[in-house]
């Protein structure tokens, strides 16, 4: 079915403007499908927060309560990332590429144009290093 036009119907239905015959059918058409069902968690979360916000003016633990729930891998698919997850999204991404270009090139042969390391150059490498130790210990 059109899940877009059930979503639609979603919102009414978290509102109670849905008569009786419009909840039967969305009630059966979330029991079907998952990304309906995962749009009216996400939008009775929506709900819950706005109804607390109004009835607790200042609540220092609320931010971590919203990151605790937002953190229930269910909630966390594809588009539906809630914008205060984003930057650290952007963090673990930016991290994973970094971590990711150190693994590759310091495989050999697998970053781009690179040969294998002759052993001359890293016995090479390792007597710089060696002499470098001595200066430092002097
Ligand atoms: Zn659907």
């Amino acid at each position: 079915m059109n899940c877009r036009f059930y979503q639609k119907e979603i919102d009414s239905f978290l509102e109670g403007r849905s008569g009786p015959a419009a909840r039967e059918q969305i009630e059966s058409h979330l029991r079907e499908c998952r990304e309906c069902r995962e749009y009216y968690r996400i939008q009775l979360l929506a709900e819950e927060l706005i109804s607390e916000e109004k009835q607790l003016k200042v609540n220092p633990f609320l931010s971590a309560r919203v990151m605790s729930r937002i953190k229930n891998p269910e909630s966390l698919r594809e588009k539906k990332v809630p914008g205060i997850l984003k930057p650290a999204l952007v963090v673990l991404s930016v991290a994973a590429a970094i971590f990711l270009g150190i693994v590759m090139g310091s495989i050999p042969g697998l970053s781009r144009g690179s040969r294998p390391v002759p052993a001359e150059l890293s016995m090479m490498n390792d007597a710089l290093l060696e002499s470098v130790e001595l200066l430092a210990a002097d």
